[in-house]
This record gives structure tokens, sequence and C-alpha cells, in this order.
């Protein structure tokens, strides 16, 4: 017989928690974890396996343990993109945004220190905060979810967190929070802010990247591959920050964390980069597209800038995710009442999802039904 949880001496905060938990289910339309639908190009895939030919015989010997020629390339990505330089020492990368968000708590959270998100908003904040044993404090958003102003400014000024959370655009709502309202809410955050850009890509917005020169010792803005860039199975997200904050995350790594293997896979999706990046407009206008029905359905639909839609409002959205399930369209219940989250996928996922919603307005609450 096997042990149950309770019979182990868990640390008291992570007791009663569940983990991180979209289901991995083998359905025919995956749109749960906002992943680029578009496979790698043939010529990406013939690379890395070249690439992995090359370093194969050297696996015996640790990783460069500073990634320094893939933290260069991916400072001249954002170089290009942004419009505002940045170096390799202002980069850093670990596998996945969210290892790169636990060094920063790791780093400047922790015991007796707090971190504020603006909900709803990316469930592993709160999960990465409870593992440094950080305090995670929410601050509802407001109208259509978009961050309250107000609201924000109070919460800052009465919690004086060690580290504020800026989703944008915001997983799972999609909203873009403007470049404006960063500065304010960094200009009133007492610690750092990071602003987790995760999709990036998908919207027409500057990045915060243009505000790091401003608040050099206060603001980080993490990104990731796994998403525009394809490469979600790859492992690789990175922030941008000043060398300080650099320095800082060094101080909690783990040796060699960064494999060999993936370090030369991301550099082998970086040189393909145009290639990929194609993709993200054809995603953008799906998302129009799908937007578009959804609402000619009657539903509600948050404006989205990125590669995925909030949309309800379901009397019952539990009920409504395991109905689309059983047609075969797998999305998301975040936990949001009234609400459920799909990917924008390829155009046939989008047809069976948007098959499925047309089949599910029994679901939609009165008021909804009503619009249609
Ligand atoms: N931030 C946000 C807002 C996300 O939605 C995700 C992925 N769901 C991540 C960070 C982490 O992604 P990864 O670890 O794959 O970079």
């Amino acid at each position: 017989m096997s042990l149950s949880l309770e019979n182990l001496p868990l640390r008291p905060e992570l007791r009663g928690r569940s983990a991180y938990g979209a289901p991995q289910l083998k359905v025919a339309n995956q749109l749960n974890t906002n992943e680029n639908p578009y496979p790698p190009s043939a010529e990406l895939v013939e690379e890395l396996v070249s690439e992995v030919r090359r370093i194969a015989p050297q696996l015996n010997r640790y990783p460069d343990r500073d990634a320094v020629e893939l933290r260069g390339a991916l400072a001249d990505y954002v170089t290009e993109r942004t419009g505002v330089e940045v170096t390799a020492a202002q980069v850093w990368a670990a596998n996945g945004s969210n290892e790169v968000l636990q060094q920063l708590l790791q780093a400047f959270a922790g015991p007796g220190r707090s971190a504020l998100g603006f909900t709803p908003s990316y469930s592993m904040h709160p999960v990465l905060s409870a593992g440094t044993q950080t305090e995670f404090l929410e601050c509802p958003r407001g109208v259509d979810f978009r961050i309250d102003m107000a609201a924000a400014r109070h919460a800052i000024a009465e919690h004086q967190p060690d580290v504020v959370f800026v989703t944008t655009p915001n997983n799972p709502t999609g909203d873009v929070t403007e470049l404006g309202d960063i500065e304010e809410l960094v200009k009133a955050a007492p610690g750092i802010v990071i602003v987790d850009e995760a999709y990036a890509e998908f919207s027409d917005g500057p990045s915060a990247v243009r505000l790091l020169a401003g608040y050099p010792d206060k603001l980080i803005v993490s990104r990731t591959m796994s998403k525009a860039f394809d490469f979600a199975g790859g492992r690789l997200g990175y922030f941008v920050a000043d060398p300080a904050f650099v320095e800082a995350v060094m101080l909690v790594r783990l040796p060699y964390h960064l494999s060999a293997l993936s370090q030369a896979a991301a550099l082998v999706a970086l040189r393909h980069r145009a290639a990929t990046l194609e993709t993200v407009a054809k995603l953008a206008a799906e998302r129009d597209r799908v937007v578009a029905g959804l609402r000619e359905l009657g539903y509600r639909v948050v404006d989205s800038q990125s590669n995925f839609i909030f949309f309800g409002e379901f009397s019952d959205q539990a009920a409504a995710w395991q109905a689309f399930l059983d047609r075969e369209v797998l999305i998301r219940d975040v936990g949001q009442a009234g609400f459920l989250r799909a990917t924008v996928g390829l155009p046939g996922e989008n047809d069976a999802f948007l098959a499925a919603a047309a089949q599910l307005t029994d679901y939609q609450t009165d008021a909804e039904k009503g619009r249609a």
C-alpha cells in the first residue's frame, strides 16, 4: 500500500495544496496550454539533429554554466524585437520562465516577504510563492479583468509588497497593461516588479524592456520561448534586467542548471526565428476569427492580444469544460467562475472548438443566452 501525502512530514504551508495540473490528455483538439500549434520547420529539425550529433561526444563534460553564447543570442533577439539595445550581461536564461520566476523569488522574496499579483492571473505565481515561503497577496482585477489602477495603488501602499507581478498580456484573460500603467506601478512599488511577458510576441504593444533604463534597480522583464517561439518542449525562459539582477540569481541557481542540449537547441531555434515567428500573424488572424465566431454565438469574450481566449459566461464552467472535452476539445478551466480559456490552435482545431461551442450554448447563463 502506498502512503498518502498526509502521512509525510510536509512543510505546513504546502499541506492541502494541489500540484500545477493542466490535464495532459490524449484528445484530438488540445487547446489548453497556450502552445504554438505549428510544429518546428523541417530545416530547424535538421539543424537541431546535426547540432546534437556535434555536441553528443562532449556530453561527459558539464555545459557552460553561465550560458554565455545563448544569452548573447537572446540579447540580440530582444534588441531586434524591442528596439532597445540589450547586452548578454542583462539577460539570464533558465529551464522555462517558471524557473526564472522561481530563482527571482528565491533571491528577492522568501520567509517574511510578500508578493502581490493582480488576479486572475498566471496560476504559478502563487505556487512559486508558496514554494519559496513567500506570502502571496491578491489584488482583484476590475472591469473586463483589467488591472484596476486605483485598487492597485491602494494595495501596494497598504501591503508594501517586496515583489509585484504584472502579467501582460495577462494569462488567462489576454489583455495588455499599457506601459504608462506599468511605469506607475513600478514607481509605487517599494520592491521589485516582475513583468511577465510570456506572450509578448502576440501583442502589438511595446515591451516593458523599454522601461528598464529608467528603473534599473526595480524592474525585471521575464519572457519565454515556450509560446510564440514554438519551443515549449525545449524549456527555455529568460529575463532581461540590469546585470546586477543576473548576479543575484547566480546566488541561488543550481550549478549547470541549463543542459548543453537545451542551450544548443535554443540557439538553433533562435537562428530560425524569422520562419517560426511568421506563425504569430497566422495565429492572431485565427484568434480574431474565433473571437468573432464566439461573439456571434452570444458568448462574452474578453479582448485578447494573445494566443488564447477567455470566454463565458457559463452557469457552471466546470460542466461546460467537461462538455467540450466530451466533444474532443480540451480547453482550460482556470477556476474563474463562469469563464473558460481556449488556446488558438490550427484552423481545423479552431473549427472543432467553434462547432462544440455552438452546441453548448445551453451552458450559458440566461443573460448570455439573451445576447445571441
Ligand atoms: N508566465 C506565464 C504568464 C505563462 O502563461 C507561462 C506558461 N503557461 C509561463 C510564465 C511559464 O512558461 P515556461 O515555463 O514554459 O516558460
